[in-house]
């Protein structure tokens, strides 16, 4: 049986993701098909901020992570270093713990130091370093989502222009464009006040949370009527 556990990783759940989904990605999604399914899912969690439905944003975020997962599976970035590497406790864009971008506007983005002393244990520990770097006081649910959504778009025309082009430069954007989606999953779960490691140990703690199978043997046409 496969299962993942409140304390686990990024990396534990990236791998957890490969043992369960990784064959019918392989059988039968495109990358098109599991980008598409990333977007589909985030734009119901909106919906759900929308609707003040926080079971529906909850759920279908959860759902939209793990197309991410499947999706840098399919790529081989390893999401867990991607996100330490672009936020090693501070916002990649203005340097500081407690982000300034609002005050700063940076134009580019800081040369970071990264100090691996500092680097969570686990899921949860990244998701508290986002609440410090990201305070929720500071902003509303509704605009964590908005930032939400912008980077959905961002995985999307870095997925397009390395499939169009090939280009190494491209796949660099690609690992980027998926540590910021990620960067503000966390930080509309912490708007939220979803614990999302708990929430993810309890919807996958017995294999595919649809099938409950490892592999999963869910069919593509019931995945794509899936609404959570
Ligand atoms: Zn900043
Ligand atoms: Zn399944």
């Amino acid at each position: 049986m496969a299962a993942f556990l409140k304390d686990g990783t990024i990396a534990d759940f990236q791998a957890f993701n490969h043992v369960v989904y990784g064959r019918i990605d392989d059988r039968y999604y495109a990358t098109w098909d599991l980008l598409n399914q990333q977007q589909r899912f985030t734009m119901r969690a909106l919906k759900g901020i929308r609707k003040r439905d926080t079971e529906k944003l909850k759920l279908n975020l959860l759902v939209s992570m793990s197309f991410l997962m499947a999706i840098a599976n399919r790529f081989h970035i390893n999401v867990e270093e991607e996100m330490w590497r672009r936020f090693p406790t501070l916002c990649s864009y203005c340097g500081k713990h407690i982000c300034a971008c609002k005050t700063i506007k940076p134009r580019n983005r800081k040369e970071v130091v990264i100090d691996n002393r500092l680097r969570p244990k686990n899921m949860l520990g990244f998701q508290k370093m986002f609440a410090k770097i990201y305070p929720p006081a500071k902003r509303t649910l509704a605009d964590a989502g908005v930032h939400l959504a912008e980077e959905a778009g961002e995985v999307s025309e870095a997925i397009h222009n390395f499939i169009g082009q090939h280009k190494m430069r491209q796949l660099e954007d690609i690992k980027l464009e998926i540590a910021d989606y990620l960067s503000c999953l966390f930080g509309v779960a912490n708007s939220a006040k979803i614990n999302v490691a708990g929430e993810l140990a309890r919807m996958f703690k017995n294999n595919c949370h649809v099938c409950h199978k490892a592999p999963c043997t869910c069919t593509f046409a019931s995945v794509t009527r899936y609404r959570s």
